[in-house]
């Protein structure tokens, strides 16, 4: 770049701005990007007098000159975070993939390298941070929020932009933070109990010998695996008492990822294998001594954060992009609502018994009760033998959706299907010379009925992907709001799998989703929002109380976690002061993230009602075209551009409302 490019007039009165930052009145008049950059500079950068030429020499004061310095601002983001993923891509590939080489030693060691961890650093070091930073200053959400409704598109992007350099934590304490989620993520990892080992009171096994469950995500399920079964609640009372301990920390240490000794959950005695003398300790509160690390990591950084100077103002007003009071109150007015009481007599009568706390997992909606499985397998190894047949087959889903044939075959042109080592997913592409990859399982024998359906999931993810990056306006506003919005387009997709197969009758855009399937949505929101609360107030505490130890940590947690049950839950589900609530492994290893599950169902159902106004199937895919090419947009911005209204709760009670009535 020419250096002298932006040097344009008025220059000595902006420096002579920057150099007396306590005159309250200048400092009005300063422009806002010269403040920001201003709080980021250091001694290391120059002294005082190198930055006011810095600004002089590159603050751009027309129009014209700041559009030329976004362009070329946005073309080296585009090229420098594509080529970075590219290599990404192709570094992971033996680990991801089952069409690469097998993974060795050296593969396994770089899975873990991050192209982009110096980026930042390397772009402050050689200015272009700070040049980016004067000229497209930091907007906080609030004013994205209420300025933004005003902004055009450019705007929107110059905005964008502006989010681009707006922490500079150093590399030491960003190593850190990679350190603590590793450590977080290795003890979840490893936080199985062997349920053959566990006993009655009166010394009964209830699983064979070789059951061994990772908390909580597989002692969940095998809770709700057990609706039906003759001997199901039993198993699901012992689950919920072993789910208390490891909350409240008395489970012992020895029970943990353990074979070693026999366990009675209820007495919290332990049995000895072997003559070896045996120790009953409990865990020592490691569960929130994981957390703790977390948040001694966030600390670290809280101060090269000027403009979001906590850990839960990075998560939710710049991560997220909602407040976290925001999420707060939509969730408590789900969790609240009087639909709640309602299905859960609709439950109640199902089970022909009083609910238990553990009922928060009900399974019995039976979202598709007329589905052949092996019929529709059948159909679907047929159609999918391969990774290219699935590709082969993807402008066909499109039209069938209702785009037009040339629109379908321009979106599907910029997919890439390949075969996945693990469960399917969907990796974006971040330039437009790249294509969006969607990754499936499939088996020699074909592609089975649930691949299928997570296929058409991860095929949503994808075309969201293309639309708001190769058809949208802007680089700088590609993507969309949070994970949340491109959940939303996954879930559209997928509760549409059956009526995109070749041989069924309809295409019905307007009913996507059964009776059924909309009370088990409900409910399984009302479950997660509450775990949600647990977390968010988790973080709330831990920020009011730094020096905290794991032990106020373990108690305050269940503190917090009895307040949100006996008001919202212990109503219908009994049980005073239940802790079930916190016993979510993402508590410990994904700081934060639990409420993007309940605001993608949210989304995906403002999105279900308004586009269930369009007349044909045409006009659907225009209008869900239209909606996810408005792009990065805060999330309450886009909500309002895509169906008139900000994020609410409302189109889901009003279609439990509808179902109930039936
Ligand atoms: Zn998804």
């Amino acid at each position: 770049m020419k250096a002298k490019m932006f040097l344009l007039g008025t220059l000595g009165a902006l420096c002579a701005l920057v150099s007396c930052q306590s005159n309250t009145h200048n400092r009005m008049e300063q422009p806002r990007g010269v403040e920001q950059a201003a709080a980021l500079w250091t001694a290391q950068d120059g002294s005082q007098q190198d930055f006011e030429q810095l600004v002089s020499d590159y603050y751009c004061t027309t129009d014209s000159a700041r559009q030329a310095l976004y362009e070329s601002l946005s073309r080296i983001f585009e090229n420098v975070f594509q080529s970075a993923d590219i290599l990404t891509v192709e570094l992971l590939r033996p680990t991801q993939l089952t069409n690469a080489a097998e993974p060795q030693v050296p593969d396994w060691i770089m899975s873990g390298y991050s192209p982009l961890a110096h980026f930042s650093d390397d772009l402050f070091a050689n200015k272009l941070a700070f040049i980016t930073i004067i000229n497209f200053p930091h907007y906080s959400l609030e004013e994205k929020n209420t300025l933004g409704r005003h902004w055009s598109r450019q705007e929107w992007a110059y905005a964008r932009m502006g989010d681009v350099f707006t922490t500079r934590v150093p590399a030491e304490v960003k190593t850190r933070m990679a350190q603590v989620l590793a450590e977080a993520e290795n003890y979840i990892a490893d936080y199985n109990i062997y349920m053959g080992n566990l006993r009655t009171e009166d010394e009964r096994q209830l699983w064979p010998q070789e059951t061994v469950l990772l908390s909580h995500w597989n002692l969940r399920d095998e809770l709700k695996a057990q609706y039906g079964k003759e001997d199901g609640q039993e198993k699901q009372e012992m689950i919920y008492q072993v789910m208390q301990r490891i909350v409240n920390q008395t489970i012992p240490q020895s029970a943990i990822n353990s074979d070693a000794v026999l366990w009675q959950p209820y007495s919290n005695q332990l049995i000895a294998k072997s003559q070896e003398q045996i120790a009953n300790n409990p865990e020592p509160y490691t569960r929130y001594a994981r957390i703790l690390d977390i948040a001694h990591a966030y600390f670290a950084e809280d101060p090269y954060c000027p403009t979001a100077p906590t850990g839960i103002i990075r998560n939710f007003e710049e991560g997220v992009e909602i407040p976290a009071a925001e999420l707060d109150s939509l969730f408590r007015a789900l969790v609240g609502s009087e639909q709640v009481a309602a299905v859960a007599s609709v439950i109640r009568e199902r089970l022909g018994r009083d609910l238990r706390p553990y009922d928060i997992w009900y399974d019995g909606f039976k979202a598709r009760a007329s589905l052949n499985e092996d019929e529709l397998t059948a159909q679907t190894r047929k159609l999918y033998p391969d990774a290219d047949a699935f590709a082969a087959d993807m402008p066909r889903l499109l039209t069938r959706m209702g785009f037009a044939a040339d629109e379908a075959k321009a979106i599907a042109s910029h997919i890439a299907v390949e075969p996945a080592r693990g469960s399917g997913h969907a990796w974006p592409s971040l330039g437009r010379q790249e294509d969006a990859r969607l990754r499936t399982r499939i088996p020699a024998t074909g592609m089975d009925y649930k691949g299928y359906n997570i296929a058409v999931h991860e095929f949503g993810h994808c075309v969201e992907q293309i639309l708001d990056l190769y058809f949208i306006d802007h680089y700088m506003l590609s993507g969309v709001p949070n994970t949340a919005y491109t959940e939303a387009s996954a879930f559209l997709w997928q509760h549409r799998d059956l009526q995109l197969l070749p041989n069924s009758s309809i295409i019905n855009h307007q009913s996507s989703m059964s009776g059924d399937e909309v009370l088990d949505q409900f409910w399984s929101m009302y479950e997660i929002m509450g775990v949600s609360l647990v977390d968010m107030g988790m973080w709330q505490w831990i920020y009011a109380h730094p020096k905290a130890t794991p032990k106020e940590l373990c108690e305050a947690t269940q503190q917090i976690a009895k307040e949100v049950w006996n008001r919202y839950y212990e109503p219908v589900l009994g049980e005073h002061d239940c802790i079930l609530l916190a016993i979510y492994s993402h508590m410990v290893n994904a700081p934060m993230y639990l409420p993007n599950y309940p605001l993608g169902h949210i989304v995906q159902y403002q999105l279900e009602e308004h586009l269930a106004q369009c007349k044909t199937q045409a006009e659907f895919a225009n209008e869900y075209a239209r909606i996810y090419r408005l792009g990065r947009l805060t999330p309450k911005e886009w909500m309002i551009q895509a169906v008139g209204h900000a994020p609410s709760i409302d189109p889901i009670l009003n279609a439990v409302k509808r179902t109930l009535q039936k």
